[in-house]
């Protein structure tokens, strides 16, 4: 108890170490949108480095993106470009990803670098709903709430992260799956209030300046309030950071009716032919949100039939064989979890999950040498990872080098002393002799 009451303390002290050193780091910078200086933590370059650096982390987390779609990607670049060139930052190198995510959600990082999920977009219905979404985050970078907040909510992620990894302990595969539902700690922790209403009048503003109109807020807010009641676990990272959707409501209905731009028409061709594949898709992973659902509940066999379902409705999605190789794992079906997971590490070739699972079932298999060559792939996708670099270490503890078993108990210490697999990577060192 005591010894736990200490390591909060050094955690603490830690973090308010981190943020005073950035209070000094700080300086004053005139604000793109307001025009007033305002006290930021860093420069414009190191807020793009930081946001290049998070960027692929960020899509990684969320499962990379939606397979054998650049039609769809393209298309949202394009809207969100419309948006940036009028926007207060039109010089700034925007990126505009769709990550493969069923969460219904939209974030931004630093420097101009916006994630919109599959989830969120298959559910609208018109290009001006998607600009409301996208000029709303496009908002957030400009107005640099982004900067303001990134160190904190990187910190507090970080604490998060930490203790999801402890709680779950050393059930390695619910952890990777728990970690997947993370989907990056970092974006659930979100902006002031004030910060929100801000964004919302950017969005607005730069809506209208590109040619949409903003009664197409309106409805998306509408439909964030009908997912609400409708689908809650998808929703729920999305309300808690967010201001209710009805006073959200209220203030774009006054907006749209005083606009002139709301009488322009909605745009929906481009969009439904942009989405047309993902909405014919849309029902294979109704039935992967089933199965994950229905995993929370443990009711391995019912999963594995949901993951089965998606597959046979869209048999190259490879994140549907990498939870199905889960549910058989769980079930201890061994050989078939490892063919399962193999297909969905080959079909999701790059994506950071599957790979790491693909390391899970191999090792479970005593197959340790495409254990190594899973993790180390997982590794090159996703560097810095504590569970992979762990798990990395001990596939190498059995087949060797021991100096790569090493390298990678080490980078487990010094990444996270405090964590289960800190604490048993430092175990093992000490029995090997390398401490
Ligand atoms: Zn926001």
């Amino acid at each position: 108890m005591l010894n736990l009451r200490r390591r909060r303390a050094v955690r603490v002290a830690s973090a308010v170490l981190v943020v005073v050193l950035f209070l000094f780091l700080g300086a004053c910078a005139k604000n793109p949108v307001t025009g007033e200086d305002q006290l930021v933590f860093m420069s414009e370059s190191r807020e793009l480095a930081l946001g290049n650096a998070y960027y692929p982390q960020v899509i990684q987390l969320n499962w990379g993106t939606p397979p054998e779609d650049h039609q769809l990607q393209n298309y949202v670049s394009d809207v969100g470009w419309n948006l940036a060139d009028v926007s207060h930052r039109p010089n700034l190198p925007w990126r505009f990803t769709v990550v493969n995510s069923s969460q219904i959600n939209a974030f931004a990082l630093p420097g101009g670098k916006v994630c919109i999920t599959r989830g969120l977009i298959t559910k609208m219905s018109s290009e001006d709903e998607l600009a409301g979404v996208l000029g709303h985050e496009i908002g957030h970078v400009t107005a640099r709430h982004a900067v303001s907040s990134f160190t904190r909510r990187v910190i507090l992620a970080g604490a998060l992260l930490g203790l999801s990894l402890a709680l779950t302990g050393t059930d390695y595969g619910t952890a990777a799956l728990a970690g997947a539902g993370l989907t990056g700690g970092l974006m659930m922790l979100g902006y002031s209030r004030d910060q929100e209403r801000q964004a919302d009048e950017l969005g607005y503003a730069y809506m209208t300046k590109a040619g949409y109109n903003p009664k197409a807020m309106v409805k998306t807010f509408e439909l964030f309030l009908s997912l609400r009641n409708s689908e809650p676990s998808l929703i729920q990272g999305w309300l808690s950071t967010h201001p209710p959707p009805h006073e959200r409501i209220a203030a774009a209905r006054k907006r749209a009716r005083s606009s002139p731009a709301g009488e322009r028409s909605i745009k929906t061709e481009m969009f439904q032919r942009s989405l047309a594949r993902q909405k014919s898709l849309a029902r294979a992973y109704v039935a992967m949100d089933q199965g994950d659902a229905l995993a929370k509940k443990r009711q391995w066999s019912q999963v594995a039939e949901q993951y089965r379902k998606a597959i046979s409705l869209y048999p190259k999605e490879g994140m549907f064989y990498t939870r199905l190789g889960m549910a058989q794992m769980e079930q201890g079906e061994e050989a078939p979890a490892l063919a399962s997971a193999e297909q969905g590490a080959r079909l999701s070739n790059g994506t950071y999950y599957p790979n790491l699972i693909l390391g899970i079932v191999a090792t479970a298999n005593r197959k340790y040498s495409l254990a190594v060559d899973a993790h180390r792939k997982a590794a090159e996708i996703l560097p810095g990872q504590v569970i992979n670099n762990f798990l990395l270490a001990k596939a190498h503890d059995k087949i060797g080098p021991r100096s790569s078993a090493v390298l990678y108990y080490r980078k487990v210490v010094k990444a996270s002393p405090t964590s289960d697999y800190g604490k048993e990577a430092a175990k093992r060192l000490d029995k090997l002799g390398y401490r």
